[in-house]
């Protein structure tokens, strides 16, 4: 599956906010952003006059990366989202917080949602006893996210299992640290998804 394969940080840099695509080191003094936090480039000191074009295409990039998604995709997400009941901006929104990498991340099973995918396709992970490998996989209210046995001897996982009880779950989700598992209570709220995106900017961008 096709996925952005450049420069990390220059992905933050661009969109002038900090992403936190890289897990721990977001919040360390490595941090590209906290170094140089203007757009990468010859010209990215310079002062810019922004459209409302190129405001709105900022957002929609922004909401992009930040899921890890490719524009078909986010295309598609947004088709799907105008066919719900409801708000478009928030059904989006709620579309990509429920792709399984994105709760895998939100259950604190993996520090970033770049290692959250990773770990998917590892194979890592199982909905409701069946193992699912794609990052994509929409889960639904009542799904229950379990480490198998096989993989609680990975190293990587033991180390994100030692850190578990100071995570803290979303009230949309239940995780258990012991049991290495969690369950998706409902969906989340609009209020509850802590991104920052104005996602009505996108809505108009694709409204053009
Ligand atoms: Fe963005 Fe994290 Fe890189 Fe900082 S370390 S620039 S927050 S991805």
């Amino acid at each position: 599956m096709a996925r952005y394969i450049g420069p990390v940080c220059r992905q933050c840099r661009r969109e002038g906010v900090k992403l936190y695509l890289k897990g721990d080191r977001c919040y360390s003094d490595k941090c590209a952003f906290s170094k140089r936090g203007y757009a990468p480039g010859q010209h990215g000191q310079g002062r810019k006059k922004v459209s409302e074009y190129g405001i709105q295409l900022r957002e929609k990039q922004k909401a992009r990366r930040i899921y890890g998604v490719l524009e078909r995709q986010f295309r598609a997400y947004f088709d799907k989202a105008e066919r719900q009941k409801g708000v478009t901006g928030e059904n989006l929104l709620v579309l990509l917080e429920r792709r399984l990498d994105n709760v895998v991340y939100r259950l604190g099973f993996a520090n970033s949602r770049t290692q959250a995918r990773q770990l998917v396709r590892h194979g890592h992970f199982t909905v409701n006893g069946r193992k699912v490998n794609i990052p994509s996989y929409l889960i639904k209210a009542g799904d229950v996210i379990q480490v198998p046995e096989s993989s609680k001897e990975s190293p990587l996982i033991k180390e994100i299992a030692e850190g578990l009880s100071q995570k803290t779950t979303p009230a949309w989700l239940e995780m258990s640290a012991q049991d290495m598992n969690g369950k998706v209570v409902r969906y989340p709220t609009r209020e509850e998804i802590d991104i920052p995106i104005q996602e009505h900017l996108i809505i108009e961008l694709y409204s053009r």
